[in-house]
């Protein structure tokens, strides 16, 4: 499987992008830099998104999205989430209000998105990637809002994302017996320093990532995404440190990855 970085950080700047992955050119994971990071012609090749939660820093390109390619596909664009995050997302980004509700744009019965409800820990299957099919089993984690990981498995390869959470428990249970795990990506958004910050919002900093990732039992590179922007200096010095005796790196927004 491919994936492509559209952003990696939980904050916007001109250098820094929100977090969103490219699977195969088809599939994005989060959408807070699908239409600031992929043409129009790359857009329109995204058939199915996955929303690990309604932050906007996981979201905000959505709505963007849809209104770019609205009416260049004979079929509605997939989007994937829990129930409670489905119904947020709903709620918020597509009512009418702040964005128009294209589950009944051009009308209900050939609506231009389409929402599906995904249950936690039961795996479903996305066709038409290049790569073979994705499935795709959704986790809890341990986030201020409701909000899931993924394991995303093709041909023989899976990797987790744990998306935003504090510290949690069954995710690394799943990583731990998942055996054709190929690399983690997790987070770590706050310096040491903001402890108490992170600890409120439900984030790791280098400190709590090295007590959660002592729960990780498998030898696979650990890729780290969501630096807030203010802190990204402060953030790789210290991460620098924190965790010895494993493979861990920043994941590096605009490269592509091959699991
Ligand atoms: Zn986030
Ligand atoms: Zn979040």
């Amino acid at each position: 499987m491919d994936l492509r970085v559209l952003g990696s950080f939980g904050g916007d700047s001109p250098t820094c992008r929100m977090t969103s992955f490219l699977i195969d050119g088809v599939v994005v994971v989060d959408a807070g830099a699908i239409t600031r990071a992929l043409t129009i012609d790359e857009q329109r090749r995204v058939r199915h998104v996955l929303v690990s939660h309604t932050h906007m820093d996981h979201t905000a390109t959505l709505p963007f999205l849809i209104e770019n390619i609205f009416g260049t596909h004979p079929d509605p664009v997939s989007i994937y989430c829990a129930k409670r995050v489905l119904g947020a997302v709903r709620r918020h980004l597509f009512n009418n209000d702040t964005w128009p509700d294209f589950t009944r744009i051009p009308d209900h019965l050939e609506p231009s998105v389409r929402f599906h409800e995904i249950v936690a820990e039961q795996p479903f299957e996305i066709s038409g990637l290049p790569g073979g099919d994705l499935e795709v089993t959704a986790v809890p984690v341990n986030h201020i809002v409701p909000t899931t990981g993924f394991v995303l498995r093709q041909a023989g390869s899976s990797i987790i994302f744990t998306s935003d959470t504090g510290p949690t428990e069954r995710i690394w249970e799943v990583a731990n017996t998942t055996p054709d795990l190929r690399a983690v990506i997790t987070e770590c958004s706050f310096p040491n320093r903001l402890q108490a910050v992170a600890d409120i919002s439900l984030h790791l900093t280098p400190a709590t990532l090295a007590i959660e990732l002592a729960k990780l039992h498998r030898d696979v590179p650990v890729l780290i995404y969501h630096f807030k922007p203010p802190y990204v200096d402060e953030l790789r010095s210290e991460l620098a440190s924190a965790v010895t005796g494993r493979w861990i790196e920043e994941l590096v927004q605009d490269r592509t990855y091959s699991f």
